[in-house]
């Protein structure tokens, strides 16, 4: 796993995006149909330009911990990956800071879905 930590500028845009969805395929059996998968990330790309996303990324708060960071420092994440199946919608896609997003892509689901029940119990 490359070590982030020394990069001031992590690269959200473009440079991140398909490596994201990528290690998503490797960790999990289900494989979504390649055209599926190529219609689904332009879709994405298409709402990445949108005033919604603007609007959405404005806000500055991370879908997953709640924190409050830089709006460039936010990226698009979809909730249901699109290798497993998930849509370039506007129900599936939130924003995501720069630590959930580390965190998201080097745990497995199952250590991801643990990593956000301790976020929710330090809500609470
Ligand atoms: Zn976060």
């Amino acid at each position: 796993m490359p070590d982030m930590s020394e990069n001031e500028e992590f690269p959200f845009e473009d440079a991140n995006w398909d490596g994201l969805e990528e290690f998503t395929d490797f960790v999990d059996d289900f494989r979504a149909d390649p055209a599926f998968i190529r219609k689904e990330k332009e879709k994405a790309r298409q709402l990445r330009a949108s005033q919604w996303w603007k609007n959405r990324r404005a806000t500055g708060i991370c879908y997953y911990c709640g924190r409050k960071v830089p709006p460039r420092e936010l990226t698009m994440d979809h909730l249901v990956p699109i290798a497993r199946g998930g849509r370039s919608s506007k129900g599936n896609i939130v924003p995501c800071c720069k630590e959930c997003n580390t965190q998201k892509n080097t745990m497995l689901p199952v250590e991801w879905e643990e990593y956000l029940k301790h976020l929710s119990e330090k809500h609470d």
